[in-house]
């Protein structure tokens, strides 16, 4: 029997159209370095999305047709987010710290028409500008120098965006668009592989958006003003600019300033009530905060995802600044939202019990279905004991990848994660490796981000990376890759006994590197790959 609900479109334009209307006058307040910010209303930010819209479209931007973009978290980036989908484009977000070759194999791969760059980035981009040949214009935010790119090979024109929005008057008719075609698309940034292109449906980034603003999981309302540090180019900025425009939360926009010097700054004068970002940002501040003095107080809550959040991490924002910083677990193919751990209400804040379940990777999320599978493909069950890769399937999980059916990485309807962990009872999942990263000891497992996170709770561990090595008796063993703090010290047997009693004795490492600093990839993380390499190269034991 049919219903007799309306099939109303889900869209882009629908977000769009929601904070302009109800929330036209929360801001986008873009920092400029110490001077005042940047301030556009929801409204000027929709009637330039307008704008941009049809002047993207005088330059032969059809439906359909790609625009990418290369920007810091900023206003333009925020016009070009409601823009390119609402009028029917697809926004493809392109990460500003990739290398080149990346960077111009992807542009391709997407087929991106026009990219809309922030002149500040202009020499990166010129690096692969004669390798881009379906390329047919180059917009600049900014003011800067447009010269490296107009040498093009193609001849495509270098445009000012403010010139083009100026030509154009706001009132672009959005189209009506089909929910499931595309609205944006973002290259995995390739931590364990080439990187792939998920592609977000209108449908997607809606019920997405809807899910940023559930209490359950990030839950902004109009009374936040949402520090945005995990960059718009890393899978939508978690979700937060679409759910800002769905809440009326106003956004705060670090733009190039992202040493926690400005981070801080930006906080303690604009009042920012949420920010979120990866550990190693907030590992950044809180070492910043060692040796300033740091005023943090506006903060309601901040949110840490894209790799475990260290116990000792947690712990020194809560008690050094009451800030209370909740973990989400998420990825690319996942918009990126799985879930967050928010701890269960029977238990006491502020207790140890309490941080227990703040280290979980995440509650599953309205939306997302969570399930475990041994090696054989068997659904393992939620006893917060058995380990398995973890599989997801749900309405903003992708099924496959753009121009990469990639069949090895779905299984039966189910995202494969690449993630190892248990998941318990009420739905809390843990985390445990990835699928590449766990180290294979003697027909048991070794958990590296374990490891890793009890090393970072010693005081004079700065970071710390455990890769497996190949070993002729135990198949892999642990090797612990450290940076001490400055001024610090400690020896391999010190951080040995630290972790002896924490977990078990054949897991403790026996072979140490000290290194100044752990590659970090181009979204922050902790990179593994150089570590490999450099131990096969050069036998870092
Ligand atoms: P990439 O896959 O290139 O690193 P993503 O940003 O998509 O880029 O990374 C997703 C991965 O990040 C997840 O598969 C998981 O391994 C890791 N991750 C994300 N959040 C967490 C978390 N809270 N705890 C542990 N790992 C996490």
């Amino acid at each position: 029997m049919p219903s007799t609900m309306q099939d109303f479109p889900l869209s882009v334009a629908a977000i769009l159209r929601h904070g302009r209307r109800v929330y036209g006058r929360s801001e986008c307040v873009t920092w400029t370095g110490g001077a005042e910010p940047r301030r556009a209303t929801f409204a000027q930010v929709a009637d330039n999305a307008e704008r941009l819209a049809a002047a993207l479209q005088r330059l032969g931007v059809r439906q359909g047709g790609r625009v990418a973009t290369f920007c810091w978290n900023d206003q333009e980036h925020l016009e070009a987010y409601f823009a390119v989908p609402a009028m029917g484009a697809v926004l493809h977000t392109l990460n500003i710290r990739l290398f080149p070759e990346q960077l111009a194999h992807i542009i391709n791969h997407a087929d991106d028409q026009v990219i809309i760059v922030d002149d500040s980035l202009v020499p990166l981009l010129a690096r692969v500008v004669d390798e881009l040949p379906a390329v047919e214009a180059f917009v600049i935010v900014g003011d800067g120098d447009g010269a490296p790119l107009e040498a093009n090979r193609n001849g495509a024109p270098v445009l000012r965006y403010r010139e083009l929005l100026a030509a154009e008057e706001p009132g672009y008719e959005w189209p009506e668009v089909d929910e499931r075609s595309a609205a944006s698309m973002c290259y995995t940034s390739g931590t364990t592989g080439d990187p792939k292109g998920v592609v977000y449906s209108h449908r997607s980034t809606f019920l997405h958006a809807m899910a940023v603003q559930s209490a359950s999981l990030v839950g902004i309302t109009e009374a936040d003003r949402v520090l945005t540090i995990v960059p718009m180019f890393h899978v939508n900025a978690w979700g937060l600019p679409y759910g800002a425009f769905l809440s009326g939360a106003t956004l705060h926009m670090p733009g190039p300033f992202m040493q926690p010097q400005h981070l801080t700054e930006f906080i303690a004068r604009e009042r920012s009530t949420l920010a979120s970002a990866v550990p190693t940002i907030w590992n950044g501040i809180l070492s910043y905060g060692e040796q300033h003095e740091l005023d943090l107080s506006s903060l309601r809550a901040g949110t840490s995802g894209g790799a475990a959040a260290p116990r000792s991490l947690l712990e020194a924002f809560e008690e050094r600044y009451g800030l209370r910083i909740i973990q989400g677990w998420g990825m690319t193919e996942t918009s990126p939202l799985g879930g967050m751990a928010f701890p269960p209400p029977e238990v006491e804040p502020g207790t140890p019990e309490e941080m227990d379940w703040r280290l979980k990777s995440g509650r599953v999320a309205a939306g997302v279905e969570m399930r475990i599978v041994d090696d054989a493909g068997r659904e393992l069950p939620w006893d917060g004991e058995s380990v398995g890769e973890i599989e997801v399937r749900g309405p903003w999980i992708t099924g496959s990848y753009h121009r990469d059916p990639a069949p090895e990485k779905f299984d039966d309807g189910w995202l494969r994660t690449g993630d190892i962990g248990t998941i318990d009872d009420r739905g809390f999942y843990q985390i445990t490796d990835r699928a590449k990263d766990v180290i294979k000891s003697g027909g048991e497992w070794i958990s590296s981000v374990e490891l890793e996170n009890l090393l970072m709770g010693h005081p004079a561990v700065a970071e710390a990376a455990v890769i497996g090595i190949p070993d002729p008796r135990w198949d892999e063993r642990p090797l612990a890759c450290v940076v001490l703090r400055p001024d610090a010290a400690a020896t391999a047997a010190e951080l040995a006994d630290h972790l002896a009693g924490r977990v078990a004795r054949w897991q403790v490492p026996e072979y140490w590197t000290f290194m100044d600093e752990i590659p970090k990839t181009t979204v922050g993380k902790f990179d593994k790959k150089p570590l490999r390499a450099r131990h096969r190269s050069e036998d870092l034991k």
